[in-house]
């Protein structure tokens, strides 16, 4: 407390204490100045008081406090008119002071009133509200009828000026004590100082009035110095304003029961008013109809709070229900998949530890399955992921109609399902599920605005307790399998071994390697060239194809097929893909600087790039760069790159052609040739993939296969380009049969760039003319 304030309080109850003392000695002439004396010194601390606490609390005051200092500045407003009154000798009822003297009351109760409306609900409020007016009016009752029996009153003003005193302070006062309950408070010192400030008043002004009205009131009586001392309590409350909430569980209970009977306690005062009117055999109309009005007022009130608190609790219990659906709904999604409903991997992985624990104790065993979807980033690239989704929760619909009802199928994200299969028998039944799933997967799959489609499922298995005894080796050694039979190729099912391991391990260092690869500049690129003519002597070099190594930090050279699948495993493929691009036309314009030679470029291309959105903006500005003509350039792609999706593949290939690209089917034979797809698709050309070569003239088959297709390839007009030709043997057979193209250790090996310069004189070969913007009928 500051000093100021400190010598405030010590000098105003030092004065009120004084006045009290004085009461009893000082002659009958002074006592009326004594009062007014005391009573204007008190009221005028106890609104400095309030107004200087108000000051200290300003950052955190609470709005509704200003109504203390406001109430406690109408009273001392009042009590100078009194002062003024008393100096022109003004006796009366009502008096102009009466005005201001009454506001306190009223005052507080709406200060208390906010101070509940901002922790109350708006029923709970009302509620507050009924049972403050049901006390109040009680109370009322009960004083009036006492005292009226006293008061000769003449005129009503006199009967409203006896009321409206108690009526705003107790009104207060009740609403004061009503705030313990009901906001669950501790009660404090400046509680207790409000509730009998209020009620001392209350009462002063009763007696006083009522005396005023009998005669005379009496100057010097203890009466008049209460009035000095509860002005001091609202004072020192109002200075040190407060409300501390309790959360003791025991207070909570009590203060719970004390609302359910603060309607009965009003109901028990009103009975005492009839009581008293009965037993004192009061015959006053007025106190009597008082006492009836109250009652009947305070039975309505006490129905209308029951009825409104009931509902409250009905709406709490209400919302207690929705609270525990919406929590049973979140701890379902927190163990489940909220696409599919099955069991995530928080679940899985807890029921698999509890069926391990459980097999541990029976000397059972148990099979773990890992399934990957084959193809299913070809879906969502090409339909979208919405219908992505539809597939992933037809198939999960689809595998947990044929799943036992002992065994756990969970979605562990992406296209990853697992499978838990307890009390297994023999491993041949594990086997058995993994060819049933696969072959549930691999039924077409119909969805939205008739699209259908087909994915795969590669499995990989791993068993309880030969593989792995505790759950996260479980589920990797079933990972590693998984790969494996992705490997092998879609469709298939692998158990785990040691050796999968391994593998998995090397994979993963293969992973960070590359990655590291990539940002050294560790990949190179060598070129293989292409030779065109039909007789030995016309052989010259028209074009080369890029091939990429990989030269590691010890200088060894890892060839593409070490890499490349990992790569396109991890998405690398495309930031290497991307380099490729740029790195080859960078050395094509070299070249074009060194030699007259103008070589055409093929390029590989992945089926990883095909959906990467960059892929054609990427290739445009690397011809932009390198100043490259879009007809010396040719991508190379397989057949398994085209994949089962082949509008997308066959849209990239047009804008390819489209920008005067050529595209060339590479390896044809070895994947799912298709003489459709060839057809539909906007190839230029086409290269024989090297296992038809090798084995002729030996194996006349394999001869007569490359013949076929050369034969093919003229009829849909495409360049041939014969690959892999290792002997002088290979190259006679191939030129007999009318090919014009060809690559091949025998001619040249692929080669680091600075050697295909000195491959281009002499002879110096003439580019043919450009293909790739031929129109041709059957691709429209
Ligand atoms: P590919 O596109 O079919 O490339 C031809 C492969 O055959 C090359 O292997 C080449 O060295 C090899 N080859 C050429 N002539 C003969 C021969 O007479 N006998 C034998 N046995 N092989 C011959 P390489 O360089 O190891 O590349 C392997 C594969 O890696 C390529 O097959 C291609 O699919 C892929 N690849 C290479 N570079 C890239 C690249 O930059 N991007 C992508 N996506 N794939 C690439
Ligand atoms: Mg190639
Ligand atoms: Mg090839």
């Amino acid at each position: 407390m500051p000093f100021f304030d400190r010598i405030l309080a010590v000098g105003s109850v030092g004065v009120v204490a004084l006045a009290t003392v004085l009461t009893f000695i000082v002659n009958d002439d002074v006592l009326p100045v004594l009062d007014n004396w005391h009573w204007t010194l008190s009221i005028g601390a106890a609104w400095l008081l309030a107004w200087r606490g108000e000051r200290q609390a300003e950052a955190d005051l609470p709005a509704y406090r200003r109504w203390f200092s406001r109430g406690l500045a109408c009273y001392a407003v009042g009590q100078l008119i009194w002062d003024m009154q008393a100096l022109f000798g003004w006796r009366g009822m009502p008096t102009p002071a009466d005005f201001f003297y009454w506001l306190l009351g009223p005052c507080y109760a709406i200060g208390l009133l906010q101070a509940l409306k901002i922790h109350l609900s708006a029923p709970r409020l009302v509620a507050v509200k009924l049972d403050a007016a049901a006390m109040t009016l009680a109370l009322l009752g009960l004083i009036l009828v006492l005292y009226l029996s006293n008061a000769p009153l003449t005129a009503l003003s006199e009967l409203v000026v006896l009321i409206i005193y108690p009526l705003g302070l107790l009104s207060a006062a009740n609403l004061a004590l009503l705030l313990i309950p009901f906001l669950c408070l501790r009660i404090n010192t400046s509680l207790i100082l409000l509730v009998s400030g209020l009620s001392l008043l209350g009462y002063s002004w009763m007696e006083w009035n009522l005396r005023a009205l009998q005669g005379e009131p009496e100057a010097g009586s203890l009466l008049n110095v209460l009035f000095s001392w509860a002005g001091l309590l609202l004072g020192f409350s109002a200075y040190d304003w407060h409300l501390e909430c309790t959360a003791a569980n025991e207070r909570l209970r009590f203060y719970r029961l004390c609302q359910r009977f603060i309607p009965g306690s009003s109901l028990l005062i009103a009975g005492v008013t009839l009581i008293v009117i009965i037993v004192q055999n009061i015959d006053l109309p007025i106190a009597n109809i008082t006492a009836l009005v109250t009652t009947a007022a305070i039975l309505l009130m006490s129905t209308l709070r029951q009825s409104l608190l009931l509902s409250e609790s009905e709406k709490l219990l209400e919302t207690e229900r929705l609270i525990e659906e919406s929590q049973k709904r979140y701890e379902h999604l927190a163990y489940h998949d909220p696409l599919t409903g099955l069991p995530n991997r928080l679940l899985f992985e807890d029921r698999l530890k509890h069926a391990l624990a459980h097999a541990k104790r029976n000397g059972g065993a148990l099979a773990l399955l890992f399934v990957d979807l084959d193809r299913f980033k070809d879906v969502n690239d090409s339909l979208g992921h919405y219908y992505g989704d539809e597939l992933l929760i037809k198939i999960a619909r689809r595998l947990q109609k044929r799943v036992r009802a002992d065994d756990t199928l969970a979605r562990l994200g992406g296209d990853e399902f697992v499978l838990l299969m307890e009390s297994l028998s023999e491993n041949t039944e594990a086997a058995g599920i993994a060819q049933t799933i696969i072959e549930l997967i691999s039924q077409p799959v119909q969805l939205r605005e008739g699209h259908v489609v087909a994915v795969g499922a590669s499995i990989g298995i791993s068993i309880f307790p030969k593989d792995a005894d505790d759950a996260m080796t479980l589920i990797r050694n079933a990972d590693s399998a998984m790969y494996r039979a992705k490997e092998i190729g879609s469709g298939s099912h692998q158990f785990y071994t040691q050796d999968l391991t391994r593998q998995a391990r090397q994979r993963l260092r293969l992973d960070a390697d590359l990655k590291g690869a990539l940002a050294r500049q560790e990949f190179v690129l060598h070129y293989q060239p292409i030779f065109a003519g039909s007789a030995d002597a016309d052989l010259r070099i028209i074009g080369v194809e890029a091939l990429i190594r990989w030269r590691t930090a010890d200088g060894r050279l890892v060839p593409p097929d070490d890499f490349i699948p990992r790569a396109e495993n991890n998405g690398l493929i495309v930031p290497i893909g991307e380099w490729v691009t740029v790195a080859a036309c960078r050395q094509l314009a070299a070249w074009d600087q060194e030699t007259d030679c103008r070589l055409r470029l093929s390029i590989n291309l992945s089926p990883k790039q095909f959906h990467d959105a960059r892929l054609l903006a990427g290739i445009e500005s690397a011809l932009q760069q390198s100043g490259i003509a879009p007809q010396r350039l040719v991508f190379e792609v397989t057949e398994s790159a085209l994949g089962q999706y082949q509008q997308h593949a066959g849209e990239v290939l047009t804008t390819l052609r489209d920008m005067g690209v050529g595209v060339a089917l590479d390896d044809f034979g070895t994947g799912q040739s298709s003489l459709s797809r060839l057809r539909q698709l906007p190839f230029d050309e086409l290269k024989i993939d090297k296992a038809f070569i090798r084995e002729i003239p030996t194996h006349p088959i394999d001869g007569q296969i490359a013949a076929n297709i050369m034969q093919l390839a003229r009829i849909l007009q495409l360049t041939v380009v014969c690959e892999g030709i290792e002997t002088e043997a290979q190259l006679r057979f191939l030129q007999a049969e009318g090919c014009k193209r060809f690559q091949g250790y025998y001619l040249a090996r692929p080669q680091p760039a600075e050697q295909i310069p000195a491959l281009c004189r002499p002879p110096v070969p003439t580019l043919p003319e450009p293909q790739a913007n031929r129109q041709r009928p059957r691709h429209s």
